[in-house]
């Protein structure tokens, strides 16, 4: 990016002339928007433990203050109730863009996800720019849709409805991967791109609708485990500390992605119901209930992408992981309960 007489790559040049302060160093000052969200709020956790400086910026349309409230008080942490949709100015080293709303539930019901996708990683990308930070957009497994390829590698291209319940979210972020694309390209940007495969793990919203989360917290409550359809569909579940792990070695990495992060072991919702039962509560019983619309029958991570440049690969296996967030749903379920007595 030596063209300096051209209208877009002006502010760039300003950019990549200077070296954005604390990359390399030990200290960085990070911006974490949707960071009092579920993946967010481990995130934050683990860059604050590092010792960078940390601003969360979140409208809370889907995370909780509660997410993030241990680090009140902190002067190295900063949280902004803000909607990424409007404009911002900050000076920061880097951005993890993560605000969405992730679970179905809560796109079907706002399909106003759209615009967070656009507006919001078009906000952040012109701010990136301003400030020659390196940018980071959390990308989904979505972006391959119902797909016809099995595991999915990154140069999968995908198979989406343009026009179903789901394309708010599918393609809001691959027009967010298009935007990111072209300001690296178009700009100088400093990007990164992470695939997301389902994640789960403590601090999820108890009734966002997600499979996980609505079989744990539907065993503990005592209630039948309810599965969509056949229950053969399958899907890929990774812990959330592996996820973490995962973006910041992207983050900190020379390498753009798109890079698929997930746990490639692979279930069935009929096996995951069973392993529920197993490390959860052996007495747990299953109802089926219609499926959605739309559905994808089949999802697997290829990483050996992430595996070679990143030396990632996920941990916790499915059933090391479950417990941990079980007995953290337990204590917000006994909570809730506590709560309605009063
Ligand atoms: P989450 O809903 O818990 O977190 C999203 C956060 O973004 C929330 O705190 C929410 O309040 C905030 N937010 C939403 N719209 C906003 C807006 N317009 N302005 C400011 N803040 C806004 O979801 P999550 O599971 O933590 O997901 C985080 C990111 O990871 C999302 O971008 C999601 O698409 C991506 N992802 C997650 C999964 C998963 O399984 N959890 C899978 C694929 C991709
Ligand atoms: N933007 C922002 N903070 C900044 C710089 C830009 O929120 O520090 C927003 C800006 O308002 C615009 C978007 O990012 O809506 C894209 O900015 P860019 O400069 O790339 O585009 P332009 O303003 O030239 O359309
Ligand atoms: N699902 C289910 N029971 C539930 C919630 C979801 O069987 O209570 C199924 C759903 O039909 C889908 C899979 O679980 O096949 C994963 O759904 P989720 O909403 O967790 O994630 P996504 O579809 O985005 O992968």
């Amino acid at each position: 990016h030596q063209d300096t007489t051209s209208h877009y790559s002006r502010p760039v040049n300003q950019a990549i002339g200077r070296v954005p302060a604390a990359i390399g160093q030990k200290k960085r000052r990070v911006v974490v928007t949707g960071g009092s969200g579920f993946v967010g709020s481990h995130l934050v956790d683990k860059l604050i433990a590092r010792g960078d400086d940390v601003i969360v910026i979140d409208n809370f349309f889907t995370g909780r203050k509660e997410n993030v409230a241990h680090h009140f008080g902190n002067p190295r942490f900063e949280l902004i109730r803000h909607d990424v949709v409007e404009p911002i100015l900050l000076e920061v080293d880097q951005i993890y863009h993560l605000a969405c709303p992730a679970s179905p539930v809560h796109y079907k019901f706002n399909p106003c996800d759209y615009k967070t996708n656009v507006m919001g990683t078009l906000n952040m990308l012109g701010l990136a720019k301003r400030i020659g930070a390196r940018f980071l957009l959390t990308s989904t497994s979505e972006v391959y849709g119902d797909p016809l390829e099995h595991p999915q590698k990154e140069t999968y291209w995908g198979h989406v409805n343009p026009i179903g319940v789901r394309s708010c979210y599918d393609e809001g972020k691959r027009t967010a991967e298009t935007l990111t694309m072209d300001y690296h390209r178009g700009d100088g940007v400093e990007v990164r791109i992470a695939r997301i495969f389902n994640t789960y793990g403590p601090r999820m919203c108890l009734d966002d609708g997600r499979v996980v989360s609505n079989f744990v917290a539907q065993a503990i409550r005592k209630q039948p485990m309810t599965v969509y359809g056949d229950g053969k569909q399958t899907r890929s579940f990774q812990y959330v500390s592996d996820l973490v792990d995962g973006l910041m070695a992207l983050m900190e990495g020379e390498h753009i992605g798109p890079f698929n992060l997930g746990n490639p072991g692979e279930f069935t919702m009929l096996e995951l119901a069973q392993v529920v039962k197993e490390t959860i509560d052996p007495s747990a019983t299953i109802e089926f209930k219609e499926n959605t619309a739309d559905d994808p029958q089949k999802r697997k991570p290829d990483i050996s992408k992430a595996k070679s440049l990143l030396n990632w690969e996920p941990k916790i296996t499915l059933r090391q992981g479950l417990p941990r967030m079980a007995a953290d749903f337990r204590n917000r379920i006994l909570n809730e309960d506590e709560g309605k007595g009063e």
